[in-house]
């Protein structure tokens, strides 16, 4: 009886989610398409091409297939090219994001923070966004996250290529009801374990863990081919590189080595005293910076995060149209509450802006993230536009700037044969915007094609697809 009562269920179902094939879309991606996979020839580019290197004008690109088949002036047309004039515009690699989210914050009354899955919303704005390939910095579904990359990978959805990270690995200590906790490095492994079985690339630890715990999950995490980041608390940036650990999150926005008389494992979530107080001249300072590189320890700035408020965008990156009413209700009041009443916030990214921007200076491999949590002023896409902008304010480069978004990101994703800059015989990930942004960093919220694996995007279409429901789906 059971089996009769399924069987028009397997059947509905078979018929509506047919198999697709690695190399196909689907029709629901087919909507965003403006340059199907083909041959093009893409001339008269200004190309900031990720390496770090200068802007160069009148550049063509060669795209054919998958792949980036030539770079250069005046290239030769070959046969059965499509040939396109890019005069006036812009391009840059598709950028390569470490500490993204597939989830949206909600204020409620049990718990004061929580956060709701955005599996439709999210892959969308990213790529509409110019993110090409995302590590997510924590999960708060996991089984949704990797079933979400999988989707993408067989061309279902739309959305970036995904390395997809655990949950926030850690003790009982934060005040999230959503998320899972362990008691012993014992049990830390087998969630690790867990968690690669799932299908999961990469670890991230949160704020309560001791040492001990650290130091199994980065062993069993290594011993199954993921590396580890950590938005730490109770361990120092140094105990950490000790340790082993690959990356730290936030740069020096959540960094516990300033706090005065730290004890050992023990969180101080009020760490902002300290951080105002740390001097970037000093040793204490550069000798930690040192200290870092010497253990290869990358670092991901979400400087965007600490963006303050007065006199700022609502939602930073014009981010403000995607919000769902209720949410939009939600991070107005904040903003408008704290209009001229965030002095601390503003000296805190401030001193944020000097510290990251000094570990690139001395040679760290800094890399990127938006981070949309905290007030809900982050949205997928629009933030990463946003963080390229910032990141001219903190005095980097159009070219470093890039090269941070792109290149970096690739490098500590071990990706860098295959993405991360414009050359040839990459993959065809390609962000081309309608305005020039060597004229205006802002060119990076002009309308853009963003090309993955030699797919064009229209960006438009996929911002405009989930405008008012970001916080519902
Ligand atoms: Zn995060």
């Amino acid at each position: 009886m059971r089996n009769n009562i399924l069987l028009p269920l397997v059947i509905l179902l078979c018929l509506h989610f047919p198999s697709i094939s690695q190399d196909s879309i689907s029709a629901e991606v087919e909507k965003y398409v403006s340059h199907p996979r083909g041959s093009y020839l893409l001339q008269n580019l200004t190309l900031v091409d990720g390496t770090g290197q200068p802007a160069r004008r009148n550049q063509d690109i060669l795209i054919n297939g998958e792949y980036i088949a030539e770079i250069g002036q005046d290239l030769d047309i070959p046969e059965n090219t499509r040939v396109i004039d890019m005069n006036g515009r812009s391009a840059m690699p598709g950028m390569v994001m470490l500490h993204e989210h597939l989830f949206y914050p909600k204020s409620t009354p049990e718990a004061n923070y929580g956060v709701d899955q955005m599996s439709f919303s999210f892959p969308k704005l990213y790529l509409a966004g110019g993110v090409t390939s995302m590590r997510t910095g924590g999960s708060i579904m996991p089984q949704a996250d990797v079933s979400i990359k999988q989707w993408i990978d067989e061309g279902r959805i739309i959305g970036p290529k995904m390395d997809v990270t655990s949950p926030h690995m850690d003790r009982v200590g934060v005040p999230i009801m959503e998320m899972f906790n362990f008691d012993s490095p014992e049990e830390a492994v087998r969630q690790v374990n867990f968690y690669a079985d799932l299908g999961m690339t990469s670890i991230k630890v949160y704020n309560f863990l001791t040492r001990e715990d650290l130091k199994a999950i980065v062993d069993a995490a290594h011993a199954r081919n993921m590396k580890v980041t950590g938005h730490l608390c109770s361990i120092t940036y140094r105990e950490a590189a000790d340790i082993g650990i690959d990356n730290i999150e936030h740069g020096f926005g959540s960094c516990p080595d300033f706090v005065e008389n730290k004890v050992a494992d023990q969180c101080y979530p009020f760490m902002v005293p300290g951080l105002l107080a740390s001097d970037p001249g000093s040793e204490e300072v550069t000798g930690l910076i040192r200290h870092l590189i010497e253990n290869n320890v990358a670092m991901t700035t979400t400087i965007n995060v600490w963006e303050p408020y007065t006199g700022r965008e609502i939602v930073p990156g014009g981010g403000l149209v995607a919000l769902a009413p209720t949410a939009k209700h939600m991070v107005y009041q904040r903003w408008a509450s704290m209009q001229g009443k965030d002095s601390v916030a503003i000296a805190q990214f401030n001193k944020l802006k000097l510290l990251d921007k000094q570990f690139h200076d001395a040679g760290g491999l800094l890399v990127a993230g938006t981070d949309p949590t905290y007030d809900g002023r982050i949205v997928a896409g629009y933030a990463n536009m946003r963080l390229l902008e910032i990141f001219i304010e903190m005095g980097f480069t159009l070219p470093e700037a890039v090269m941070i978004c792109t290149y970096n990101g690739a490098r500590y994703l071990d990706l860098d044969e295959t993405i991360g800059t414009l050359e040839k015989g990459k993959l065809a990930d390609i962000v081309i915007m309608k305005e020039d942004i060597t004229k205006n960093v802002s060119a990076i919220r002009s309308e853009k094609i963003v090309f993955k694996n030699g797919i064009g995007y229209n960006s438009r279409a996929l911002f405009e697809a989930v405008k008012g429901y970001v916080g519902i789906r």
